[in-house]
């Protein structure tokens, strides 16, 4: 075993026909060892596996066909070009090759040699296939690579070459796959009927026909979540069975009256998910619990359950947010409900001066403050907790594994509660937040209104400006949104800024506009909003800084200029701002020049609010990687296996990693040895987040 192991780890520098140069190529494409090549997969196929008589080939169909050669030569045209035909014959007829600036191609060529070539066919003054691909046959050695059987087409970059790709991979699959050895126990290859790991990469690369593809396609993504997943639940295991948690105390009178003193009955929902929570709370293992829920559907008070509990042990609790605009919303939440409790909350964000930060870091440290509210950068920096009891990250789809292994180093072993309110496909559920218990809130709280959802053009402008004013006439705020983009930041901001005035001195004269935006500082910000909450302004004009977790009851209108410019979950997050309170609430979205993705997205927004619907289609509309943004999630990369697409295969590997985990935790027994060396090699680097060592 040893042995072959350390032939997969050889450079792919030593394989015949790479030097150092290549080598190089190989490895900005990833492929370092020859178990990396094996795994560099073509990205389509082509059945040139059925020869035909050159009597029965069709013109303008792409045919393989296989003869001798009769004749070659080389000529030049008028413009220079050099010209290289070949002509092949069989008993019933005979085809040209032909090639365009490949003289070297005479020296390849024999006359009497056997040749298979593959191409269209097309009817000059013969029959003729121009650019074929071909394949001189060895009398001795009638296996065949580039022609007549299934081809396999590799993705290519500067410096790689098709055809010597293909003997490349097919010299390695001749020397090394004897060396790979059969990983998956026998019991799971026979419960899903999956073919052998040998048999899965040769008919990866070289299928024998098109149908043998599937199946081998399969054993490989099977192997692929199966050690994700397996990884996945060592972590879980780590964090379950590593340090101790806190085992909290719950003060049930406490909770109970608290419960009683709201200003509304608790939906059952969040009475499931807060039963939830204190379980995990009062065992001794490290609570690790994902809070999902639609925008609006009362994540924050479900928290403040969590708070109450820490607190009431002794302990401090972080509260840790994408943006300080959102700290400065949960900071005004959570004082109102907690502060006549006699509890002390700070909000810790960047850009305070010295004294007043080092005073705050300073209490914190002593453990006379209880919660603390900021930003993930802010609170990761340099806080010292006295005794850190539990992390609440809110609003963070894009905060993984890793980055909360990263805090748990925080406090002794702190609860951890993530909330989001972009509700989590079920793949990535499964995979990104694997490592969690999952609780959802699937209930609105009584009395929501659905928004209603409009996609107009440009014309409906001057009509929708008057329905701004009559909303506001009644009492209601309105929120109008530009697009940020990247590239032109200061631009937009332009925009927003110039929108701004635009709209209060010439459109909403009697009326009241604010602005918001990115730039301002972190109290300018807070004022608007506040005076925007208090009913000062009838319309904020703003960036998307308002995106997340802004709530305010009284806004009934969500205008979204240039809507095609947002994706999906965004303007769903963007649409969450209203239809909070008891009104009727309507979300705009205006485009102009729209492309193809921009249409199904604006039209999935009208079709349905329902966010996991959203965030299902937004995943399968851009892919895992921009769905997660370029932020790491901690997790190694999938090389063949599609989230998406592949959800069926990757619930049976979790259920079979899992089991095997429950059966053998430390894979301590030697049939297991191989899975064991497996996931430590996949999750190489991150080896401390996981139970096995
Ligand atoms: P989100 O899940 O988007 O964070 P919030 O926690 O901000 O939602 O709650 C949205 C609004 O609903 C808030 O104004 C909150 O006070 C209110 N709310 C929460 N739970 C209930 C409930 N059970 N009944 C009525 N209103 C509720
Ligand atoms: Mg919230």
């Amino acid at each position: 075993m040893d042995k072959n192991e350390d032939q997969l780890n050889s450079s792919v520098q030593y394989l015949k026909g790479v030097g150092p140069k290549r080598s190089k190529t190989f490895n900005k494409l990833g492929v370092y060892t020859v178990g990396d090549l094996l795994y560099y997969l073509p990205r389509r196929y082509e059945d040139r596996s059925n020869l035909k008589p050159i009597s029965q080939v069709k013109v303008n169909t792409f045919e393989t066909v296989r003869g001798k050669v009769l004749t070659m030569g080389l000529r030049r045209t008028r413009k220079k070009m050099s010209v290289f035909e070949l002509a092949v014959g069989d008993e019933g007829g005979f085809i040209y090759g032909v090639w365009f600036n490949q003289p070297f191609l005479k020296d390849r060529f024999k006359t009497g040699d056997e040749v298979i070539l593959s191409g269209k066919v097309e009817l000059y003054k013969h029959l003729q296939m121009n650019t074929p691909e071909y394949e001189i046959l060895d009398p001795e050695d009638e296996d065949t690579i580039h022609t007549a059987r299934v081809v396999p087409i590799y993705p290519l970059t500067r410096d790689l070459y098709q055809r010597s790709v293909r003997v490349l991979m097919k010299n390695c699959l001749d020397t090394y796959l004897n060396g790979v050895e059969e990983v998956l126990p026998i019991d799971i290859i026979k419960k899903h009927k999956l073919i052998g790991l040998k048999k899965a990469m040769l008919n990866i690369h070289f299928p024998e026909k098109m149908s043998a593809l599937e199946p081998a396609r399969h054993r490989l993504v099977f192997d692929e979540f199966f050690f994700l997943q397996l990884g996945i639940g060592l972590h879980k295991l780590k964090i379950k069975t590593g340090t101790p948690g806190i085992s909290h105390t719950l003060d049930t009178k406490m909770l109970d009256n608290f419960e009683k003193g709201l200003p509304f009955k608790l939906t059952s929902a969040q009475k499931k998910v807060i039963a939830h929570i204190k379980k995990d709370m009062a065992s001794d293992k490290p609570m690790n619990r994902l809070l999902q829920g639609d925008v609006g559907s009362g994540k924050t008070i479900v928290c403040v359950f969590s708070l109450l509990t820490t607190i009431s042990n002794g302990h401090q609790a972080a509260v840790m947010v994408p943006t300080e605009i959102l700290a400065e919303q949960h900071y005004l939440t959570l004082s109102k409900l907690l502060t006549p409790l006699g509890l002390n909350i700070v909000l810790l964000v960047s850009g305070l001066r010295r004294k007043v930060r080092e005073r705050i870091l300073a209490e914190i440290a002593s453990g006379r403050v209880h919660i603390i509210i900021g930003t993930h950068a802010v609170i990761q920096q340099d806080v010292e907790f006295k005794k850190l009891g539990l992390i609440v990250v809110d609003e963070q789809h894009k905060f993984g594994v890793l980055q909360r292994a990263d805090l748990r180093k925080k406090g002794v072993n702190p609860d951890v509660l993530v909330m989001t309110a972009t509700p989590i496909p079920r793949t990535l559920a499964l995979t990104v937040y694997g490592d969690l218990d999952i609780s959802v809130i699937d209930q609105m709280p009584p009395g929501r209104r659905e928004v209603k959802t409009y996609w107009v053009s440009e014309k409906k402008r001057q009509g929708l400006y008057n329905f701004i004013k009559k909303e506001t006439a009644k009492g209601r705020q309105a929120f109008i949104v530009y697009a940020l983009v990247e590239e032109s930041e200061k631009l937009d901001l332009k925009a927003a800024v110039d929108m701004r005035t635009e709209l209060q001195n010439n459109v909403f004269k009697d009326l009241k506009v604010g602005l918001l935006h990115g730039r301002m500082s972190g109290s300018e910000k807070e004022e608007t909003m506040k005076a925007f909450r208090d009913g000062e302004y009838n319309i904020l004009v703003s960036t998307t800084v308002i995106e997340v977790g802004i709530d305010i009851p009284n806004a009934s209108i969500m205008f979204i200029e240039n809507a095609e410019r947002f994706g999906l979950s965004q303007l769903h997050q963007l649409r969450g701002r209203i239809g909070r309170g008891r009104h009727e609430s309507y979300c705009i979205l205006m485009s102009a020049g729209i492309s193809e993705d921009g249409r199904k997205r604006l039209s999935a927004m009208t079709r349905t609010s329902d966010g996991f619907k959203i965030a299902e289609y937004d995943l399968s509309l851009r892919g895992p990687g921009e769905f997660f943004g370029t932020r790491q999630h901690g997790l190694p990369e999938l090389k063949i296996a599609n989230l998406v697409t592949d959800i069926k295969v990757l619930e049976m590997a979790q259920q079979e990693a899992f089991d095997l985990i429950k059966k053998d935790p430390g894979l301590s027994s030697p049939e297991y040895a191989l899975i064991k060396e497996q996931v430590k090699q996949k999750f190489k680097g991150k080896l401390e987040l996981l139970s096995v060592s």
